[in-house]
């Protein structure tokens, strides 16, 4: 399993402390926080993006990051797609799925990520697995139906689509207050912020 370290708004100074305890894998969620620190940090870190991107913000993420976690629009799907044949790279990415939370609007539906396998997938994309987070409540019955339902989608492509086999094998589920139960769902990546630096300061 891999850890995210959730490191946005966070100075660059904490960020060393975690990357001289052994942490490779950063998560950042604004691109202009994510440029500005790429520069700072030693050049073996692997950066993701897991936060909600906009197309015309691109190019201050793309070039940086090994892993765009949160594809949440097909608007959003073309235009990595072309940034990559623009740029002849291929961009790895997560398709964040839409669990229960009411606070936030992003995210595909279940009927959305399976038409996207149907049809021919963008050629400067590979989709390495899929995202989520759950409805932040306490009721771990909650959390744990969310879970279950990514879990559950995840299985059924990696099933109905036995030629992805070795690529699509992500599960990105599990935060501070949630990742044992993201674990016990089957993740292979949590992103955690504040159990590794603290409450963070807005
Ligand atoms: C901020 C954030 C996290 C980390 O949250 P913590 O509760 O601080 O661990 C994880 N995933 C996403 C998408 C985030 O935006």
């Amino acid at each position: 399993m891999k850890l995210v370290a959730v490191s946005k708004f966070h100075p660059v100074e904490r960020l060393m402390e975690a990357y001289r305890a052994g942490q490779r894998i950063f998560g950042e969620n604004r691109p202009q926080e994510l440029a500005a620190k790429v520069p700072q940090m030693p050049s073996d870190v692997e950066w993701h993006f897991i936060g909600h991107l906009q197309t015309n913000k691109l190019k201050l993420v793309l070039p940086y990051v090994t892993l765009v976690q949160s594809v949440d629009s097909f608007h959003l799907l073309e235009a990595i797609d072309k940034w990559g044949r623009d740029n002849h790279k291929v961009i790895d990415v997560l398709l964040e799925l839409h669990l229960g939370a009411e606070e936030t609007k992003h995210g595909f539906s279940e009927e959305e990520i399976l038409m996207i396998f149907e049809g021919s997938t963008p050629k400067s994309i590979r989709i390495r697995g899929l995202m989520g987070m759950a409805t932040n409540t306490e009721d771990e019955d909650v959390i744990e139906r969310d879970f279950a339902r990514i879990e559950a989608l995840f299985r059924r492509i990696r099933e109905e689509h036995p030629e992805l086999a070795d690529s699509f094998t992500e599960l990105s589920i599990g935060m501070s207050g949630d990742w044992p139960i993201a674990v016990r769902h089957g993740a292979t990546m949590v992103r955690i912020g504040t159990d590794i630096f603290g409450p963070r300061e807005y």
